[in-house]
């Protein structure tokens, strides 16, 4: 385990020069102090944890102090914004610190968010709320918690001072990792600006990186392009399974690498709803659950247009189309996982259709709903089917379920355990982290931050003598959203 001084931080990325970035040191901050971090993510990049507890921590962590080797620098990029294309977007607030080896060999980057302005910052401050800071802190985990490609998030440090949105409010910085910080939209700027040559090199440093494997096939440019429809619909496909509602899938928060990236007005589902989003600064409904899957196929072909000086049109139509099936046979797959079914045939499609339905017009909670599933076909709580506005309904759809539960005759205690492990007990509900954020904000007291970065680590299963030693109540962190507070909607960039 590595002492601070001897994380071997590395810049791969900044050799590529100044059309892709600015170099940039963070500002400092006048009094960080340790909201909280995150062990397991400490453990990944191999750092003693013990290390955490010392004043160097958050001197690194906040930008005060540079960590040996590190050149930060601010992306460029551009994007869609909401279906409109934004040419001056680029890390208005952000810094990426290096490269970095966790302890798989893997590279992940390290990057500070909320660490002052840069050339990109269009007249912003670049900070971010500690409420901002903490939601990204939290989201990441309870993604990566699920098993879906995320950014993680290492530590989140107060800094002391106000920034100022609708009111002042503490400021923080997140200190957060991911195997890419490479955009669709870091194409699109290079692309729009007539770069093509630069693009070429991007493309040549993310294959290097990334997808080493295709580095000497002559058409590796169309190969890159397969593995980033693939990932992209893979990654969608889980989002959708697992009922999170990115709420800003804007290219230039899309990463090469099919990794979930920026979490601002995220949310999970609460009662099934695909027209929900939990952005409220998204009124026509662009970002809902329900169009996600397209959203990401729209982003693709953005991405895909930036290639037309290297594959021939016909090539990157072929490769985008193969989205629709990669995606289907996913979502088909882990429906299948959620649900406890092997078999995915016609029936099958039409208890999942069904299911949909049902779900839409009893607007049941859907977490606690196929957790519940488990427990069949003998243990249906009586107190979860009175929540069905039509119990009729439920009773015929949970017979077709038997059905087919019993046509693959599985080993009950096995399938349960199975789907106790894909179905999760606990999710990230906007309401316990706006609960979380307002004791910080309001008491200073982090605990619940910590409670819930503990409680999400594992969402499947309760681990009753931690949950013992954090005051977590899993009664209370497995409850449905209140009523006031279902579907909650939050703005962007805070
Ligand atoms: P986001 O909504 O976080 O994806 O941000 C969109 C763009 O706005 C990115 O280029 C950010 O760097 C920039 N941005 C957002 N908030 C700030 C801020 N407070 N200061 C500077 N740039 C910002
Ligand atoms: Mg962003």
């Amino acid at each position: 385990m590595k002492k601070l001084e001897n994380l071997e931080i590395s810049n791969s990325f900044v050799k590529l020069g100044a059309d892709f970035l600015q170099e940039k040191l963070p500002e400092p901050v006048s009094s960080p102090y340790l909201i909280d971090s995150n062990p397991a993510a400490i453990k990944l990049i191999g750092l003693d944890i013990a290390e955490v507890k010392k004043n160097e921590f958050l001197e690194y962590f906040s930008g005060n102090r540079l960590l040996p080797n590190s050149r930060p620098l601010a992306m460029a990029y551009s994007g869609h914004q909401f279906g409109s294309y934004n040419p001056r977007l680029g890390d208005g607030r952000g810094l990426l610190l290096g490269e970095i080896k966790d302890q798989y060999n893997n590279t992940l980057d390290i990057h500070l968010k909320g660490c002052g302005p840069t050339r990109f910052s269009r007249g912003f401050d670049g900070r971010a709320t500690l409420r901002a800071s903490i939601r990204e802190y939290l989201g990441g985990e309870a993604v990566h918690g699920l098993g879906i490609p995320t950014t993680r998030s290492l530590a989140v440090i107060g800094t002391g001072e106000l920034v100022h949105r609708e009111t002042p409010e503490p400021g923080a910085i997140l200190v957060r990792l991911s195997d890419s910080h490479i955009r669709f939209g870091s194409f699109q700027l290079l692309h729009f600006t007539k770069k093509s040559n630069k693009v070429t090199e991007l493309l040549n440093y993310i294959i290097k990186r990334h997808y080493p494997t295709i580095q000497n096939e002559s058409d590796k440019v169309q190969l890159l392009l397969r593995h980033v429809v693939k990932r992209t619909a893979k990654l969608i496909a889980l989002w959708q399974a697992n009922g999170f509602i990115h709420g800003v899938m804007n290219t230039d928060n899309m990463t090469i690498t099919g990794t979930t990236f920026d979490y601002g007005p995220f949310g999970f589902m609460d009662r099934f709803n695909p027209n929900f989003t939990p952005n409220h600064s998204d009124p026509n409904g662009r970002y809902t659950y329900g169009k996600q899957p397209e959203i990401g196929y729209w982003n693709l072909s953005k991405f895909g247009e930036t290639l037309g000086h290297l594959v021939d049109s016909q090539l990157i139509a072929e490769e985008l189309a193969n989205y629709q099936k990669i995606y289907n046979d996913d979502y088909r797959a882990l429906m299948g996982k959620k649900l406890g079914l092997d078999i995915h045939d016609a029936e099958f499609k039409e208890l999942v259709n069904n299911l949909f339905q049902l779900l839409y017009t009893s607007q049941v909670d859907c977490c606690l709903f196929f957790r519940h599933l488990s427990k069949l076909p003998n243990n249906f709580p009586e107190t979860f089917r009175k929540n069905f506005k039509d119990p009729q309904t439920l009773d015929s759809w949970i017979s077709m379920y038997i059905r087919l539960i019993e046509r693959e005759d599985p080993d009950l205690n096995v399938r349960k355990e199975k789907m106790d492990m894909i179905n999760p007990k606990f999710i990230l509900r906007n309401y316990l982290l706006k609960n979380a954020t307002d004791k910080a904000m309001k008491e200073a007291d982090f605990s619940e931050v910590e409670r819930l970065r503990i409680l999400l680590e594992d969402p499947y299963s309760d681990r009753p003598e931690l949950f013992t030693q954090y005051g977590i109540n899993p009664e209370h962190y497995s409850a449905e959203t209140p009523a006031s507070s279902i579907e909650m909607q939050l703005s962007c960039s805070a």
